[in-house]
């Protein structure tokens, strides 16, 4: 077989392949597919965002705890400084009440920040609650999902198998190098094989240098199209 044989035998399995193609899609387009592939990200989203939440609140109420132990301290302090006040002078005792109203000061303060911390722990703790209701909710609802897609594509299996038979089996009449390059063409386009009409590739429409017309003409080997890298056709 010459390679413009070649061509037309390829051309043929390009066919085949793309109605194989056409039928995987629909599945792969399907509600079922893409309500199986919404679940599976959904989950994966969730169950990572409650792992960061969880993480958030440990650090809140660690950061709790340190506040509560800075209060339970200065009161500390303050109780064993007022078993002296009998003792006092009148400049120690002045002295002792400014420093008793910047401890007010900063127990205000520090109360402030435990009911606001108290707060962001309640509104997480609900968040997650919800989250983990969703998360129980699409886990119930994955593996039905799963097995009916599974099925689908078990029965889809079954419907093309024929045509991948018959692709295949045209296959082996096709030189290997050129084969090995439609398929690795055919990882980022549907058409690896492109028809050449009025000096035209039919795959991106562009026009096709005379250049590399005359060498897809002259049968010697592989041309692709210098704008797509499609396997350039001519017939005859
Ligand atoms: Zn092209």
């Amino acid at each position: 077989m010459d390679y413009r044989q070649q061509l037309e035998q390829l051309w043929q399995y390009q066919q085949v392949d793309l109605q194989i193609d056409k039928m995987e899609s629909v599945l792969r387009n399907s509600q079922l597919r893409q309500r199986y592939a919404k679940t599976v990200a959904y989950l994966k989203e969730q169950q990572a965002s409650v792992a960061r939440m969880e993480g958030q609140a440990q650090e809140i109420q660690g950061k709790l705890a340190l506040v509560a132990r800075e209060c339970a301290a200065s009161a500390a302090e303050y109780e064993a400084a007022e078993d002296d006040f009998g003792n006092m002078t009148r400049e120690q005792l002045n002295a002792m009440r400014q420093k008793s109203n910047q401890w007010a000061d900063t127990m205000a303060r520090r109360e402030k920040e435990l009911s606001r911390l108290t707060e962001q722990l309640k509104t997480q703790a609900k968040q997650l609650e919800e989250m983990r209701a969703g998360i129980a909710r699409a886990k119930k609802e994955y593996p039905v999902l799963k097995a009916k897609y599974e099925e689908e594509a078990a029965k889809l299996d079954e419907q093309t198998a024929p045509l991948r038979a018959q692709r295949d089996k045209m296959g082996e009449g096709i030189d290997s190098a050129l084969l090995k390059k439609y398929k690795s063409i055919k990882g980022r386009r549907a058409n690896p094989v492109a028809r050449v009409i009025a000096n035209q590739c039919q795959g991106c429409s562009m026009e096709i240098a005379q250049y590399v017309l005359s060498r897809a003409k002259s049968d010697g080997g592989i041309v692709e199209c210098e704008n797509c890298g499609r396997i350039l056709y001519l017939e005859d």
